[in-house]
């Protein structure tokens, strides 16, 4: 059966509870919706990120990886139109002093006190700084909004250097800025965030087919890593919606708790942006096609994901309650790839033989998955906990132990138990995880 959607409200609270996402700068008050990761909530995005670059480079030949620099040359954010056109539209409130995305709201009045707006005005969403000690207009540089100009001012270097043929792609993990207007709903839209973002140069021609591929590999992989098919679906963007270099754009969407919204986008960019940056740049970015003997410049498909956003949905998704005898127990039924903690350690009590014997198993299977060792509190309270940051297994050593050498393994899901030798551990976690 499906699970109902859960409240922001109890995934905000789990998050903080747990070590999942802190608010940013706490101690000083908060910072305009910053979130910081914490011990558990690192590891969880961080198995995101790794179960992307898995799908999309390590299980393909005609993937790579690259790690372009944040800071760029000011003329990439001119050829790339976002120095002129990579606004939002701005109303003030009169009263209340308070901003708004022109776009995002229903009306002629500030939503939040009724007051008059201002005129809508076009607002540049990258952040400027300065490089170098003087702080002077030729040293502008811009925090890169997007990790794809990376990728593109990249295309020869990597095409030359890993002798790709088309079509292929270049794969990029890392932080984008944008000065968000109204930044919200936790970490689903904030200043500071991560992409993981493909750039897939095709033949034009080819473009359309290859599209809709990537479009159906995309959804595969929410789907591969646990995400109820039944809250996400595609929207394709009409014609009037389309920026003006997109020939076509396909969105996969995910029922949050505040609605259906954009997870990732997969856009067919055409030639566009390799050839502004030829223009630009003055230099051939042009392909040879040793196959047809032509040279032209490449059609680029661009699936483009967000890893604090896609770290989000998982969350949500997870997020299960059930009625256990006289309590609800929360479970994170976090898919096994994805899960911080894989293995929890519990010894029945703080006994030193006990706690010897604990060790030594973790000692076993530590270096091949992220465990844990917990020995505080009652062992039901410790299960509890378990579920609540979604651990696969947990491992509890009890006073047999110390006569059989064997161990109770507890599974997640459906809460059973099996009795496994403390030397076939490393074994039977292997066929478990399947790795
Ligand atoms: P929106 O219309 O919601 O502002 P967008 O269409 O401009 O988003 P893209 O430029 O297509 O977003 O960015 C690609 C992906 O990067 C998005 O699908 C999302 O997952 C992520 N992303 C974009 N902006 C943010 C943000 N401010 N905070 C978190 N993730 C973001």
């Amino acid at each position: 059966m499906a699970r109902p959607v859960p409240e922001m409200e109890k995934i905000v609270s789990l998050c903080k509870r747990r070590g999942f996402v802190f608010p940013g700068s706490e101690i000083y008050g908060g910072f305009g919706n910053t979130w910081d990761y914490g011990p558990l909530g690192s590891l969880l995005k961080n198995n995101v990120k790794s179960a992307w670059i898995k799908t999309v480079v390590q299980e393909r030949d005609d993937m790579v990886l690259i790690d372009a620099a944040i800071l760029m040359h000011p003329q990439v954010w001119r050829a790339s139109g976002h120095l002129e056109s990579f606004t939002d539209p701005l109303v003030d409130c009169k009263v209340c002093r308070q901003r708004f995305r022109a776009d995002q709201i229903e009306g002629t009045v500030c939503p939040s006190c009724g007051g008059e707006l201002t005129e809508a005005r076009q607002f540049n969403l990258m952040f400027k700084t300065f490089v170098g000690p003087v702080e002077e207009e030729a040293a502008v540089a811009y925090l890169r909004p997007e990790t794809a100009q990376g990728i593109f001012v990249n295309f020869k270097n990597v095409q030359t250097t890993s002798r790709k043929k088309l079509p292929f792609g270049i794969a990029q993990v890392g932080k984008a800025f944008r000065n968000e207007i109204t930044p919200g709903n936790f970490t689903f839209r904030t200043r500071e965030f991560e992409q993981m973002e493909i750039e897939y140069f095709v033949k034009p021609g080819t473009d359309e087919e290859l599209h809709s591929n990537w479009v159906r590999d995309r959804l595969a992989w929410y789907e591969r890593y646990g995400m109820s098919m039944g809250r996400l679906k595609l929207r394709e963007h009409a014609r009037d919606e389309l920026a003006h270099y997109a020939k076509a754009v396909v969105d996969v969407e995910y029922e949050f708790p505040f609605g259906w919204s954009e997870l990732e986008g997969i856009a067919n960019r055409t030639d566009f942006d390799l050839r502004q940056h030829q223009a630009v740049s003055g230099e051939d970015l042009t392909y040879f096609d040793d196959v047809s003997n032509e040279r032209y410049l490449p059609y680029v498909i661009e699936p483009s994901a967000g890893a604090d956003r896609a770290t989000l949905a998982f969350l949500i998704d997870a997020y299960d309650e059930e009625q256990d005898k006289n309590e609800v127990r929360v479970v994170m039924r976090f898919h096994r790839d994805l899960a911080p903690i894989k293995i929890a350690f519990l010894p029945l009590s703080k006994k030193p033989d006990l706690v010897n014997l604990t060790k030594r198993a973790q000692g076993l299977v530590r270096s091949r998955w992220m465990t844990m060792y917990d020995d505080t509190q009652s062992i039901g309270r410790r299960y509890r906990r378990q579920d609540e940051i979604g651990t696969p297994y947990c491992v509890t050593i009890d006073f047999q132990s110390l006569e059989d050498n064997a161990v109770t393994i507890r599974d997640r899901d459906s809460m059973a138990q099996v009795r496994v030798p403390v030397d076939d551990l490393s074994h039977w976690f292997t066929e478990a995880f399947g790795q």
